[in-house]
């Protein structure tokens, strides 16, 4: 494959940024990559590891030239970094983000970039619940889709440049409205999320059946709970924050479901909740019919590393 970008910035050096480091460099994508993070802790390890061809101390630096800045930070602290690098940004240069919440990210972001800098928001499918600069592997984005969320006025030629490097690293890239995407994830992502985390806040409050119960009996359904109840929570106290619309309408209907099988159990309804599960299971069908997760049995399944929910 050959080089897509001659100088990429990564801004924030975690699982997604390493991941696209890792991603860029087996596919020949990048002619350099540059990154930045904020600890020196993480700069430390990121030269250790060799995801980058150089790390620099400050974000100014890191973008100092570049191509394609990713901005790779948690939605929250999006705003912050773009006014930073803003001031350095090259004239022709494409600025992207991975956030996990496309509309509010955009109006923090779009404001502060200069004429003349392409911006073409993107938000890949793919993570773990691990985090931080080990937790990345070139693999994360194979098969998986990335999201585009460009304005109708962005040149189109700066967002097929991004799409082209996203199908490098083995994505499927599709685009669509940022306010679409919101509604989307929602559903799919950030409210199972919210879900998880309650199931797992419940189960410590029952403190009957909390450590060694818990955690022995876990294999049942409540361990997948557990995984996805341990990502990052600086990262989703800031989807929910960035994402507050969608999320409280998808969990206003799923409270109403609830209330429906709730009330299906208690009258003995049988049939009601046969025919619930029944419409679910198909739902499951179809995500393994479309390639976005494997048929293997759950119970005993090995912990393996791209069985991650995406976000
Ligand atoms: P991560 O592994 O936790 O890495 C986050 C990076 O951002 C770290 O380098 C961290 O620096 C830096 N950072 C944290 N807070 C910051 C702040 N206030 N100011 C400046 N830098 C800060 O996170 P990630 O999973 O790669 O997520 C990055 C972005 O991708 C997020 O916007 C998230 O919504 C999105 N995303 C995540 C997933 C997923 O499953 N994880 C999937 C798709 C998209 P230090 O290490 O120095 O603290």
């Amino acid at each position: 494959m050959s080089v897509i970008y001659q100088k990429v910035a990564l801004i924030g050096l975690g699982l997604i940024a390493g991941s696209m480091a890792h991603a860029m460099r087996a596919g020949g994508l990048a002619g350099q990559i540059s990154g930045y993070a904020r600890s020196a802790e993480t700069r430390d390890a990121v030269r250790q590891i060799g995801f980058c061809d150089d790390v620099t101390d400050s974000a100014v630096d890191a973008v100092r030239d570049a191509d394609l800045v990713v901005l790779a930070v948690p939605v929250g602290a999006m705003e912050t970094v773009t006014k930073e690098i803003a001031p350095m940004l090259a004239p022709g240069a494409t600025v992207t983000d991975v956030g996990s919440v496309k509309a509010d990210v955009m109006a923090s972001i779009a404001p502060h970039l200069p004429d003349g800098v392409f911006f073409v928001p993107g938000h890949p499918l793919a993570g773990t619940e691990h985090s931080g600069p080990h937790s990345g592997f070139a693999e994360l984005f194979e098969g998986k889709y990335v999201i585009l969320t460009p304005e109708p006025d962005t040149d189109p030629a700066a967002t097929a440049r991004l799409r082209a490097l996203w199908e490098g690293c083995g994505a499927m890239v599709e685009e669509m409205e940022a306010e679409h995407h919101d509604l989307v994830l929602a559903v799919t992502s950030h409210t199972p999320h919210l879900i998880a985390y309650t199931m797992v806040g419940v189960a410590d409050h029952l403190r009957r059946v909390t450590e060694s119960e818990v955690i022995k009996y876990s294999a049942a359904g409540f361990r997948d709970f557990t995984r996805i109840a341990a990502s990052d929570p600086t990262m989703w106290r800031d989807v929910f924050l960035s994402n507050k619309e969608a999320t409280l309408d998808i969990l206003g209907r799923f409270t109403e479901e609830l209330f429906v099988l709730q009330r299906a159990i208690r009258m003995g309804d049988g049939e009601a909740l046969h025919d619930y599960f029944t419409k679910t299971r198909a739902i499951r069908r179809g995500i393994i019919e479309a390639g976005q997760d494997t048929d293997a049995p759950d119970f005993g399944r090995a912990p393996v590393k791209k069985d991650g929910p995406g976000t």
